[in-house]
């Protein structure tokens, strides 16, 4: 069986905690691998990150991995915060540069995520599984594909076990990317990102910005679908789960699902997928 795992974020309120404690409890009879839970841009969801994972390992016996973006952080800080996770019962990390919110501080003391994998290997040697970031459709702040496919070997270089891709809808970008980071001597697993679709105004947000490719009929159709949340659920799962078997059945080691705290769209592609 292909292994899977979900990626919820920090929630905030105590309304937001009740329902993320609700989905984890829905997804784990799932059988997930791990789950992981995002950390906030500049640093401002902090202490959220480390209260969720250990919600997430204490409450719900889950194996939690923290995301780790360093751009605005020290090396004490973000020491501080691997040591925090060791000894809450972290074996998994997902190691990120971040981006810092327009306006908010100067890059501190890392330049690049590899610069975050090399600084874990060197304090904790091996104790951590490191995950790292990958863009099959290209970052969106990268001068070129190939450009990009460089950083993200050095990066795997630096000592990670393993990469989640950004979300995409298009299966033939992942396994072009696959294959080009295996000419390029990247053999770590590869697993691809999953935006199951409920919300499509919000999906269009996200992935403007994070420079992911909605193909061009899924998005008149649900344009035209408008206020109708079923029919907009019905084609995302549709979609998500079409995508998902065409990706398991070309090889992909895994699928790791971006859950946005909500249980039900995920659920539903995996139903769909049986
Ligand atoms: P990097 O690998 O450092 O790459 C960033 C850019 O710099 C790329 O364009 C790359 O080509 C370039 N680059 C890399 N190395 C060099 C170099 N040596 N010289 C010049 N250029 C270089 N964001 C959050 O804030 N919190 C999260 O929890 C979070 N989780 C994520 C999880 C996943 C699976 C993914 C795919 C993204 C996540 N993000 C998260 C978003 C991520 O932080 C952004 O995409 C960010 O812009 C890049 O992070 P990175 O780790 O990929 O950076």
């Amino acid at each position: 069986m292909t292994p899977i795992s979900f990626e919820f974020y920090p929630p905030k309120s105590d309304e937001q905690r009740a329902q993320l404690d609700r989905t984890a409890a829905r997804l784990k009879a799932h059988g997930p691998e791990y789950v992981s839970c995002t950390f906030g841009a500049g640093g401002s969801t902090l202490s959220y990150t480390g209260d969720t994972v250990r919600g997430l390992i204490d409450a719900h016996g889950l194996d939690a991995a923290p995301h780790l973006s360093c751009v605005g952080g020290t090396r004490d800080e973000i020491a501080a915060l691997l040591q925090t996770y060791r000894d809450a019962g972290c074996r998994r990390i997902v190691a990120l540069r971040g981006d810092l919110p327009s306006g908010m501080g100067q890059p501190g003391e890392f330049r690049h995520a590899a610069d975050l994998v090399a600084f874990i290997r060197a304090a904790h040697g091996d104790h951590f599984h490191i995950e790292v970031a990958c863009y099959p459709e290209t970052h969106p702040q990268a001068e070129d594909a190939l450009t990009d496919l460089r950083h993200f070997k050095t990066k795997v270089d630096a000592g990670a076990n393993g990469a989640i891709t950004q979300y995409f809808y298009n299966a033939d970008a992942y396994f072009r990317f696959v294959d080009d980071a295996r000419a390029a001597g990247v053999e770590v697993p590869i697993v691809p990102g999953i935006m199951p679709i409920s919300n499509f105004t919000q999906l269009r947000r996200f992935s403007e910005a994070c420079g992911a490719e909605i193909p061009r009929w899924v998005a008149k159709r649900m344009v035209a679908y408008g206020d109708d949340a079923e029919s907009v659920r019905k084609l995302g799962t549709d979609v998500v789960a079409g995508l998902c078997r065409r990706l398991v059945d070309g090889g992909a080691p895994g699928l790791h699902f971006y859950t946005l705290n909500l249980a039900r769209p995920t659920i539903a592609v995996l139903d769909q997928l049986g």
